[in-house]
């Protein structure tokens, strides 16, 4: 299927590893010019010189800095001719009880998983409605449908952007612009190790055993992989996507414990 976005301008946003990066191979792959961005520099280098060798024909620009940053939000727009495409991302916060989730905790959630990316998305859509066209997906997490331990604060935060995000996606469809949020469940990146390792120092369990735990628990018996992500992200912001907006993609191997 030809996505018919070849051409385009995309920002990926926190891509130089993990979900981000498999999103912005696959619109790479779709002929997509991006915009990469993460704190580290070297391995955002690193994954852009690793985008660019596989797709030599696209355009592919790089900018390191915290997303959370109001300056570099508004430098990654300013690197474009134009955004018709923007994948929202960021590190999720660190998993922790609520008894110790400080007012500092709490602000920098909010900062990283709603407020940073309402201001993105709020920079942009207008030009995406003056040329109607805009695709923006927000990468947050199967936890908006079913909780998971000591992730209370992400969770809260990324339900609050889920909100935002239908609440304005009514006046922008119209338009051809659509906002849709894809759910990851449980995708084999440095966020998920990072999580079951804690999760195997909470419990006093070693790291292998949580591991094959989580595995033998979800019905895919596996994690997902970043490419598979990739894929259904550049599907949501293909041509084929503009009668649907507001939805939740959950991508979890099936461990949703519900009919729809
Ligand atoms: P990952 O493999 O750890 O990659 C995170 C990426 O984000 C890295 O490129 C990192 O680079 C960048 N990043 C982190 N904080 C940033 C910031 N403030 N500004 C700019 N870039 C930033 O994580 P992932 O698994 O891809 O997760 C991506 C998102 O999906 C997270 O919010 C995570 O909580 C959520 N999620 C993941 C899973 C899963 O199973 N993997 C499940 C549910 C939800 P730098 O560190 O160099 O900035």
């Amino acid at each position: 299927m030809d996505l018919g976005i070849r051409g385009k301008w995309g920002i990926v946003e926190a891509a130089s590893k993990g979900l981000g990066k498999g999103s912005a191979a696959a619109l790479a792959a779709e002929g997509v010019n991006l915009i990469l961005n993460a704190r580290g520099k070297e391995t955002l280098e690193d994954t852009a010189a690793e985008i660019k060798e596989a797709n030599p024909d696209i355009q592919l620009l790089t900018f390191a800095g915290d997303i959370t940053e109001p300056q570099v939000r508004d430098a990654l727009i300013k690197m474009a001719p134009q955004i018709d495409i923007l994948v929202t991302n960021a590190g999720g916060p660190a998993p922790g009880n609520f008894r110790t989730d400080t007012r500092e905790r709490w602000l920098a959630a909010l900062e990283a998983q709603l407020i940073g990316h309402a201001d993105m998305i709020t920079k942009v859509v207008d030009g995406m409605v003056a040329r109607k066209f805009g695709r923006i997906v927000n990468i947050t997490s199967a936890s908006v449908k079913m909780p998971v331990e000591n992730l209370g604060l992400s969770t809260a935060a990324r339900m609050a952007l889920t909100g935002f995000a239908s609440t304005i996606s009514r006046e922008l469809v119209q338009h051809n612009v659509v906002i849709n949020n894809l759910l990851p469940g449980p995708f084999e990146t440095d966020r998920l190790t990072g999580n079951m390792r804690f999760a195997a120092e909470q419990a006093g369990e070693a790291y292998e055993d949580v591991y094959a735990a989580r595995v033998s628990k979800n019905p895919a018996k596996r994690f997902g992989t970043a490419e598979e992500f990739g894929a259904v992200c550049a599907f949501l912001c293909s041509t084929h996507v503009g009668f649907m907006t507001a939805q939740n993609v959950l991508m979890d191997g099936g461990a949703f414990p519900g009919n729809i």
